[in-house]
């Protein structure tokens, strides 16, 4: 039903785009979109063309300010600590380092943040911000098991939020999360999280000049569980891999892994916003400060949220 749903919507779109003769003006309720930026699993304009950023200004009087949810339905990573009490900015605990460690980060960089683990919040406070940082949330990250009804609500607001022109930014477990959303696989660059091989250390390598990317060692240690991917990203900027020369095993059985180039970080407008996201993450060291490859990874997660919330310009 859902499908046929986006379906419909496919043709109403081109049909609007066909009707004017191709230039349907700026105070029209639609722009000029090209087809060929259409990917019509998803039914959204995703890809690298400024044509899938809905710039309406919508977010030009908020500060630079960011949410980050970490609501894990499924497995929790040990860097996510102890489960959050409901509500906005509720009090963390020692071991809540993933989200102390990025407001940490951010203010540095002058970006402000909230942070939470209800989905009744990301739901009904995603506009307030000019990012959604989805850290390690994962599975159905954005099920609300006690409503009764209208339990996608999260999904909508994820959705109109992306239409509005808003920033998200997945970090490692984010992928991992949504598997039966189709339109959160395309948020990720048309990815999901299959497997995962040994958490150990590997290099990772910048792939493409990006103001994200900027000043970031071209080549860093790093240690992480260098997820493979299923499927594997596409019509997105790669903008770092790991040399999985530098692997071993570079694989998860059953998973061939991605010897030949394994993407770790990419960017890619999606259905009016903009996406910016790394499968790297797994570990607290990486968020403190202190593990290997840290301050490398600390810079290009930076430069990635401030190229999504406009401080920079985005996956150029
Ligand atoms: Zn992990």
């Amino acid at each position: 039903m859902k499908r046929a749903s986006l379906a419909r919507g496919a043709c109403l779109l081109t049909l609007a785009i066909g009707s004017t003769g191709g230039a349907v003006a700026q105070s029209g309720s639609v722009k000029k979109i090209n087809p060929k930026n259409i990917d019509t699993y998803y039914n959204v304009c995703r890809g690298l063309s400024t044509e899938c950023f809905n710039d309406w200004h919508a977010f030009d009087t908020l500060p630079n300010k960011v949410l980050i949810y970490s609501r894990t339905a499924g497995p929790r990573h040990a860097n996510l600590g102890t489960v959050m009490a409901a509500g906005l900015n509720p009090t963390m605990n020692a071991d809540n380092v993933m989200q102390a460690g990025l407001v940490r980060m951010l203010a540095a960089a002058g970006i402000a943040a909230d942070w939470t683990e209800d989905v009744t919040v990301l739901a009904g406070r995603i506009n307030n911000y000019k990012a959604v940082i989805f850290a390690s949330s994962n599975r159905d990250t954005l099920f609300n098991a006690t409503a009764t009804t209208s339990n996608d609500a999260a999904r909508t607001a994820l959705r109109n939020y992306m239409r509005r022109g808003g920033g998200f930014v997945g970090i490692h477990n984010a992928f991992g999360a949504e598997y039966n959303w189709p339109y959160y696989e395309g948020l990720l660059g048309n990815a999901n999280f299959y497997n995962h091989s040994p958490n150990r250390n590997g290099n990772v390598v910048i792939t493409a000049a990006d103001p994200s990317t900027a000043g970031v060692p071209s080549t860093f240690a790093y240690q992480d569980e260098w997820y493979n991917l299923m499927p594997f990203p596409t019509n997105v900027k790669f903008l770092a891999k790991v040399d999985t020369t530098s692997l071993s095993p570079a694989n998860a059985p059953p998973h061939p892994g991605h010897p030949d180039f394994h993407p770790v970080a990419w960017c890619q407008y999606y259905d009016g916003g903009k996406s910016w996201v790394t499968t790297l993450g797994h570990n607290g060291h990486s968020f403190n400060g202190s593990g290997v490859g840290a301050q490398a990874f600390e810079k290009l997660l930076v430069q990635g949220v401030m190229s999504v919330i406009g401080l920079t310009p985005f996956c150029t």
